[in-house]
């Protein structure tokens, strides 16, 4: 596995240090009390500004994968990257890198025409605008993704659209331009992989509308601007659709793959960052005439922590590096894996710094509340932890099924019975001789 960081990635994220150090971090507070102030529907101040220096800077649509062209990075490229912008909550769409616009700019680059992205990319590489991904619904268990029960119905040159949708992230941005939605174009007879289908929703078509937000674990907007919608008889035109009827499992494949694991490396930035945060903290607090760095819980804790980050972070990159050399379907398993371990690992170690920061750790002037609810949601968006570990699991099982136990070690059918008679004899308490047993010779 090479994992060595580029001359041009570290460049880079030295840059976004310092850009963050120098414009973000010292505004960061006020933009947290802005998103509360003034909701969930309305752009938060300075980010407009901020974006237009990024840009200016070159720290701009860095996602952009290898594949897209010259200054495309890999996924190994990009990690580091990624890890620096989750230090902050706001930085991620400061450098036009955030979800869901990535997947959504990522899917049109892959399977867009040249009119959808001329519509719908440019925009959205630009800054101009926001999206969102709209698959997830109330009324059905949306885990599994061929119950998704939203229709999408051909009606000459259109489409007619129907459903309700909710955790759809980024509808209620006053910049959101358009949906991707998922929804089902088959009927009952349909292989259920071929039912679903996606198509590209204006947002301000006629029978669109935002029903709320919704907030997560208390908070609206940052860090997630999550909403209901409606769709109810939304004509779009046919040319709308994404690479066909039928193939919206396939998109969502090589949609999700980078997604993930962008999350992944935005979580490790935030937990490197609380980390800091909990080990000054420690040093700094004293409490019965010792400071808490002293204790042997925190020097537990904080050890730990240390483990379990760079633990996340090698299998991030080691996902990063299979997606970069066997592509993002043989680095499912480890897409998958790092999807649990990351959002666990963040998880814990937030909650680690809550605690060790007292009651103050649960407001939020150290971020640490706002770091908890990302953490925690990033166990459910994108497929909740059992899903992946189901597809883990079975992709292990499938592994051994071929493997042969004999040359691996690792046989595991039960002892023949003459096996068993050969272990008895050569253990220490082999059964006592009791006359001749049915089937022996006296
Ligand atoms: C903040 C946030 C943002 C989101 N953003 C988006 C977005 O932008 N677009 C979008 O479409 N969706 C989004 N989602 C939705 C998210 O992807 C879904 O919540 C998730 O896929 C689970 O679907 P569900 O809520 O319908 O839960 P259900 O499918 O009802 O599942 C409920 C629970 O059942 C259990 N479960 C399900 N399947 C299995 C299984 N096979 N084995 C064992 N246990 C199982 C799990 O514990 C699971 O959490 C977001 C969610 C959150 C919380």
């Amino acid at each position: 596995m090479n994992i060595t960081q580029s001359p041009r990635s570290a460049d880079l994220r030295h840059r976004l240090q310092a850009f963050m150090a120098e414009h973000l971090y010292p505004i960061e507070q006020e933009l947290y009390l802005a998103a509360e102030r003034l909701g969930p529907w309305e752009i938060y101040p300075y980010i407009d500004d901020l974006k237009q220096r990024a840009r200016a800077e070159g720290l701009w649509n860095l996602f952009l994968p290898a594949a897209h062209g010259p200054d495309g990075l890999s996924n190994v490229e990009y990690a580091p990257l990624c890890e620096q912008m989750g230090r902050s909550l706001f930085a991620p769409e400061i450098f036009n890198c955030s979800a869901p616009d990535t997947g959504n700019m990522e899917t049109l680059l892959l399977f867009g025409t040249d009119e959808q992205k001329g519509c719908y990319l440019k925009p959205l590489l630009e800054g101009q605008t926001r999206s969102a991904f709209a698959m997830t619904e109330p009324e059905v268990a949306s885990s599994d993704a061929t119950n998704i029960a939203s229709q999408i119905r051909r009606d000459g040159d259109e489409y007619v659209i129907n459903g309700r949708k909710w955790y759809t992230t980024g509808a209620t941005d006053p910049r959101c331009a358009f949906f991707i939605f998922m929804g089902r174009t088959g009927d009952a007879d349909t292989d259920r992989h071929k039912a679903q289908s996606m198509i590209l929703v204006p947002r301000d078509a006629a029978g669109v509308r935002v029903v709320r937000a919704l907030p997560v674990l208390g908070f609206y907007g940052v860090p997630d601007r999550s909403a209901e919608v409606v769709f109810e008889d939304v004509r779009v035109p046919a040319t709308n659709i994404l690479l066909g009827e039928g193939r919206g499992f396939e998109i969502a494949q090589g949609r999700l793959g980078p997604g993930r694991i962008h999350h992944c490396m935005r979580l490790i930035g935030l937990s490197e960052r609380v980390l800091e945060r909990m080990c000054r903290r420690a040093s700094e607090r004293v409490a019965f005439g010792s400071p808490l760095s002293e204790q042997s819980v925190t020097l537990e804790r904080i050890a730990q922590a240390r483990i379990l980050i760079d633990q996340a972070r090698l299998l991030t990159m080691r996902a990063a590096w299979m997606m970069d050399t066997v592509g993002n379907k043989a680095a499912r398993q480890e897409i998958a894996m790092i999807k649990v371990a990351a959002p666990a690992m963040a998880q814990q170690v937030v909650d680690w710094a809550i605690q060790l920061f007292g009651g103050g750790g649960t407001n939020n002037d150290h971020f640490l509340a706002a770091a908890f609810a990302t953490a925690r949601l990033l166990r459910l968006a994108d497929g909740p932890d059992e899903v992946h570990r189901n597809q883990i699991a079975k992709l292990e099982l499938r592994r051994h099924a071929s493997n042969n136990g004999e040359l691996s070690g690792s046989r595991a059918t039960g002892l023949t019975l003459a096996e068993a008679d050969a272990v008895a004899s050569a253990s220490l308490w082999p059964a006592p001789v009791r006359g001749p047993q049915r089937g022996q010779a006296a």
